[in-house]
């Protein structure tokens, strides 16, 4: 008998983990609170419940990927009208959370998937829609080693590269500096074309000399903010994104509020995290993060 799967939250990211966990064989129930998720994943195939709580209570496990950390403790501990997932499941099911949420939010939800007898892992992703299509998501896990093991199968189908950081939350917690360190890397290279260009130099005389030098990382080399030197970067197609401006200001959020809870002074990435909100409240949010340059641009010239 294949190992059923609860996919609660079918959006962006969900409905195609979920379309390629059933295409892996296993038997996947979804629900999401938004009709026309619901739709577009029946159309994909994906069989609907009526509730969160009918699919989890068939499931030997239940994957969430929801926008915050409240939606998954509504979801986990029901709401009126909707009873809890965590309720609903059969003893020991094991619940695999690949929201990306509060290093807290997630400490909380492994509290709350215990008391009520079950198993839980944290399991941010890396990667966006085009990964998740394409299963090869980054999975950062967070949780004991044994459920680790016993979620690894199912988070092999919809990742390429899974990953277990530790404790229960350490998967958020590598998430939230992995994109903290990419915020900041951004804006610096972004802030260094700028300077380069204002100084004489062409982006490309700039891009050859850093990629092969020091200053080589992920946002020059593979997300380049300007367009020319690295083809596949958002740049070349008007900043489409890629990864969000909205969804780099969300994360930088959860990192200060990280940096809030254990007292680390990180100056460049609370700096970068004004900057990311900034942009975009000013117009940005739907734009790749690595549009930054264009803000940099303007409060240049002004
Ligand atoms: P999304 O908004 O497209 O999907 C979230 C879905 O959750 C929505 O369809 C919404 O209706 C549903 N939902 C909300 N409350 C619910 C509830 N109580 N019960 C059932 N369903 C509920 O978001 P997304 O782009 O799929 O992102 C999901 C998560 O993945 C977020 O935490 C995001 O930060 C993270 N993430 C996204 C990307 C990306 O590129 N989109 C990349 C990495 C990580």
């Amino acid at each position: 008998m294949s190992t059923s799967v609860a996919f609660i939250g079918l959006g962006n990211m969900g409905r195609p983990m979920a379309v390629n966990l059933a295409a892996a064989g296993y038997d996947v129930t979804g629900f999401d609170v938004f009709e026309g998720a619901r739709d577009a994943a029946a159309a994909a195939g994906i069989t609907i419940s009526a509730t969160a709580a009918d699919a989890a209570a068939q499931a030997d496990v239940v994957i969430t990927m929801l926008q915050n950390g409240k939606q998954v403790h509504d979801v986990y501990t029901g709401t009126e009208g909707a009873p809890g997932v965590l309720a609903a499941a059969k003893p020991d099911t094991l619940f695999i959370d690949c929201s990306t949420i509060a290093v807290d939010d997630a400490i909380e939800a492994h509290r709350l998937a215990a008391e009520a007898g079950h198993r839980n892992v944290d399991s941010p992703v890396s990667g966006g829609v085009v990964g998740a299509t394409a299963g090869t998501l980054a999975m950062m896990v967070g949780g004991a080693a044994a459920d680790f093991e016993s979620a690894k199968p199912v988070l092999t189908v919809v990742g390429g590269r899974v990953v277990h950081c530790g404790k229960p939350g350490a998967g958020q917690a590598a998430k939230v500096c992995n994109n903290m360190l990419l915020a900041v890397s951004m804006i610096a290279v972004s802030e260094a074309f700028v300077l380069g260009e204002s100084l004489g130099l062409t982006d490309e005389a700039l891009f050859e000399v850093a990629s092969n030098a020091s200053g080589q990382c992920w946002a020059l080399t593979t997300n380049c903010p300007v367009p020319g030197p690295v083809p596949a970067s958002p740049a070349n197609r008007d900043f489409a994104p890629g990864f969000s401006t909205a969804l780099m200001a969300k994360d930088l959020g959860l990192a200060a509020a990280a940096l809030q809870s254990t007292g680390v002074d990180a100056e460049l990435g609370t700096m970068a995290g004004l900057i990311y909100s900034r942009f975009a409240e000013s117009g940005g949010a739907g734009l790749d993060f690595s549009a930054i340059i264009t803000e940099i641009r303007a409060r240049s010239a002004a």
